[in-house]
């Protein structure tokens, strides 16, 4: 079996020959899930990470996987954990995203806050206060988790504005490899605008922040009604093995987790309106006992609420 390349930031999982999924490490400056894929002349990269460190190694690793310089890297959506590390991929490699993921990476970039570091800054001390306050190991993991992506935030602003997509599509675009071919699908219910890389001779699709594999999914930026038809889309399209922004590489299990988490909490925020429930009542719901060992259960009250919030003024 071949030596995979390491690095501190992510682990490698070899999906199949040439197809490889960059998992964050607990305490590396990935912060998100990225992949390699070799579609046999060409080497694509999806997603970059939050820090160009991470994305240096991402781009080394594929080089030394596929035996040639990365030919496009894939943004899957704009925020932040999945594209600061386009300041590693070098100028003369070409960045793809749909144009709705290009204006908004290039509006935030355009108003980078000189107030960030100090706010940033503050966050990581309470961050620090919380995980020396852990109760349990959950609160303390996800203390940690923090103190790191502080930590590879605070490294990367000063570095910043990232580079912007400059390869724009719409709709689907499939690269026909010599070896598979790979299909960059866009769709929406995270953001605005996400992009699925789907293997269709491979049966492995790519699906950023679409899924959280064993983690609280994040509603907040984007449309829970079309998340759940991504969500049927992404059934439909039958992946055996998909590969989440967070989290191990999963399947179709995980798919319906998050159906069934969404459903779960829309229930439970319409009868709480119904019955004429606060705020404040909403956000002292404790997170379910099914849902505990989930990664980012701050994400719990923040979806609750912004479910609470769109529901009741619907
Ligand atoms: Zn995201």
């Amino acid at each position: 079996m071949v030596q995979l390349p390491t690095s501190q930031h992510f682990k490698l999982h070899e999906l199949g020959e040439g197809i490889f999924a960059a998992i964050h490490a607990p305490n590396g400056w990935a912060q998100s899930n990225a992949g390699i894929i070799d579609i046999g002349d060409r080497t694509l990269i999806y997603d970059t990470f939050i820090s160009p460190l991470a994305s240096r190694d991402l781009l080394a690793a594929a080089q030394t996987l596929t035996g040639r310089p990365t030919h496009l890297v894939i943004n899957s959506h704009y925020h932040n954990d999945h594209t600061w590390g386009n300041l590693a991929v070098p100028k003369e490699t070409d960045i793809i995203s749909t144009g709705r993921t290009r204006d908004l990476i290039a509006a935030r970039e355009s108003k980078l806050d000189p107030s960030y570091q100090p706010t940033i800054l503050k966050e990581l001390g309470e961050t620090q206060d919380r995980l020396e306050n852990a109760r349990n190991e959950n609160e303390r993991a996800h203390a940690k988790y923090f103190v790191v992506y502080y930590q590879a935030i605070l490294n990367t602003i000063s570095l910043l504005p990232s580079r912007v997509p400059n390869v724009i599509f719409r709709d689907e675009i499939e690269f026909t490899g010599t070896k598979r071919r790979a299909r960059l699908i866009e769709r929406g219910g995270h953001t605005a605008s996400d992009a699925i890389l789907y293997l269709p001779d491979d049966q492995v699709a790519f699906l950023s922040d679409l899924l959280f594999v064993k983690a609280h999914t994040y509603l907040e930026d984007g449309d829970p009604e079309e998340l759940l038809q991504t969500m049927d889309f992404i059934k439909e399209l039958g992946a055996e093995v998909l590969v989440g922004g967070h989290g191990n590489p999963g399947g179709m299990i995980d798919v319906d987790a998050i159906i069934d988490y969404i459903h779960e909490m829309n229930a439970l925020v319409r009868h709480a309106i119904q019955d004429g429930a606060s705020r404040e009542h909403i956000a002292s719901l404790p997170v379910p006992d099914k849902y505990l060992t989930w990664l980012f259960p701050n994400f719990y009250k923040e979806n609750i609420l912004f479910l609470y919030q769109r529901y009741s003024t619907q």
